[in-house]
């Protein structure tokens, strides 16, 4: 099959969160099991192009409508790691800019990439199987193929839209379809990208859950959440209006960037093919990097932007309740809230002189990879949680993951003390109540089995070291939902 990734954000170009991670990931084993795949993504300002293999820009400029004027962009061809990935450079100034997101005209900036993209596809002349878009900043794509492109001759199978997190949904005016040359005011129908709390507004994402031929989210369990009204983001009607389009597929993890065996950022090198010994060694010597003092209580951390979603009252309570029964704990957190990051900035003046605790407010990939190998546990007490890549990266580093049971928390994390879970799934720790309760207990339950249960807490870290989180098993649902798609279509 053809397949086009067309995204936002490829990891490690140009990344803020999951879905960073997801298109390489998929895109890698799409490749090896033989498929077409091409990654279209716009030309940032900061992407560096010593990272790619091969970095060609191509002879031919496409051109792209919006008012009145057609734009140039360049067109960029990389390779990494075997990827084909293509970057869009628009002359217009929406990519030459410090950051990915946070700017007054991002729907604007994302709706003209979406449009440049499919100009670039059309004159490149291939017929393509599926086109996966992702999130909302891709979605326009859905009614701009529908509507413009595909009398002009673009030839697609199927669209497929995954959403990563349904509360993003790329709320704008009509305006910004109308200077893509669609008649903005016309798709202010529910069927089509009417926005249900702003009904002079377009939705960007109902708008692809409408119009495409298969929608995916990023976890079965999250998948059966957002039908319910308290998750759904106010697109319950239109979720259930295409539930026949609807699939959950979890997230595969990078097994070439989180790989304990091979990671640059750790004392000492382990994998779950090492004895448990051996692990809990290696992980003591990493832990040491952060403590020097050499110390037998449990170490907990959390990794996660502190955001509403991540649950940051509940991280601020099981920091404070950790210290308390005497673990330690290490928090590497980002906040762009100025409320939130003030708590913390408190949290961490309150705990100035406690050796035992850590709390590093940045967005730091190196210190991420060390506080896995280090940590005895990881908390994700989310308020709701798509998929989460982080209690799969805690269990391939052998650091048990404390969760809340929401999305695709509870479709890989499987309770100890659960005894409707098999022995051999049994990985981690589980709570369902959004309060400081609900995880301080879980806190106790772990912290007890570490210092009160060594073997049983041993066979944990075997146990969720074993999982599977490949992204092979998914690749092969995707592979199936593309299959579905491109057989409706002659
Ligand atoms: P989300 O995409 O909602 O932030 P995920 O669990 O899907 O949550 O992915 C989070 C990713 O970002 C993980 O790879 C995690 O290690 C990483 N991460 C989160 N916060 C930080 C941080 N402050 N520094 C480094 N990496 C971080």
């Amino acid at each position: 099959m053809r397949i086009i990734q067309i995204a936002a954000e490829t990891a490690p170009i140009a990344k803020v969160g999951g879905m960073g991670d997801v298109i390489p990931g998929l895109s890698y084993e799409l490749t090896q099991e033989g498929h077409d795949v091409e990654i279209i993504l716009p030309k940032y300002q900061f992407i560096d192009k010593k990272i790619f293999s091969s970095f060609r820009l191509s002879g031919q400029t496409i051109l792209c409508k919006e008012g009145r004027k057609k734009y140039k962009n360049r067109i960029y061809h990389c390779r990494l790691q075997g990827l084909k990935i293509t970057l869009i450079d628009p002359e217009k100034d929406y990519f030459h800019r410090p950051n990915i997101y946070g700017y007054k005209d991002d729907t604007a900036r994302f709706c003209y990439f979406a449009k440049a993209a499919l100009e670039y596809l059309l004159a490149r002349g291939r017929p393509i199987d599926v086109l996966h878009m992702h999130d909302w900043h891709t979605a326009v794509i859905a009614p701009l193929y529908r509507n413009m492109f595909d009398d002009r001759g673009l030839r697609i199978k199927g669209l497929m839209l995954t959403i990563h997190n349904l509360a993003y949904q790329g709320i704008a005016a009509t305006w910004d379809l109308d200077r893509l040359g669609l008649k903005g005011k016309s798709y202010l129908k529910d069927h089509l990208l009417q926005d249900g709390t702003n009904p002079r507004d377009i939705n960007l994402l109902k708008g692809a859950i409408n119009l495409c031929d298969a929608v995916t989210v990023v976890s079965p369990t999250y998948s059966k959440e957002i039908l319910e009204k308290k998750n759904s983001c106010g697109l319950k009607k239109t979720l259930l209006r295409n539930h026949y389009k609807l699939t959950g597929i979890i997230n595969g993890l990078d097994s070439l960037f989180w790989d304990p065996k091979k990671d640059l950022n750790l004392a000492i090198n382990y994998s779950n093919d090492s004895s448990i010994s051996a692990i809990l060694e290696a992980k003591a010597a990493c832990k040491r990097l952060l403590f020097p003092d050499k110390s037998k209580s449990p170490l907990i951390g959390c990794i996660s932007r502190l955001v509403p979603q991540k649950g940051p009252k509940l991280i601020k309570s099981a920091i404070i309740h950790s210290l308390k029964k005497k673990a330690q704990f290490a928090l590497l957190g980002s906040s762009p809230i100025k409320s939130i990051e003030d708590e913390f900035a408190q949290l961490k003046k309150h705990l100035e002189n406690n050796p035992n605790a850590i709390l590093n407010f940045e967005f730091n990939d190196h210190f991420s990879h060390l506080l896995y190998g280090a940590c005895d546990f990881i908390i994700v007490p989310s308020y709701f949680e798509p998929c989460g890549l982080t209690q799969m990266i805690a269990m391939r580093y052998g650091a048990i993951p404390i969760v809340r049971k929401t999305g695709g928390l509870a479709d890989t994390v499987f309770d100890i003390d659960d005894p409707a879970v098999p022995n051999s799934k049994k990985n981690g720790f589980v709570f369902s109540q959004y309060t400081a309760q609900g995880i301080n207990k879980a806190l106790d339950r772990a912290i007890n089995i570490y210092t009160r249960h060594p073997s049983k807490y041993k066979k944990m870290v075997k146990t969720a070291m074993l999982q599977d989180f490949s992204w092979k098993a998914s690749t092969q649902k995707y592979v199936e939902q593309y299959q579905k798609i491109i057989r409706q279509k002659p």
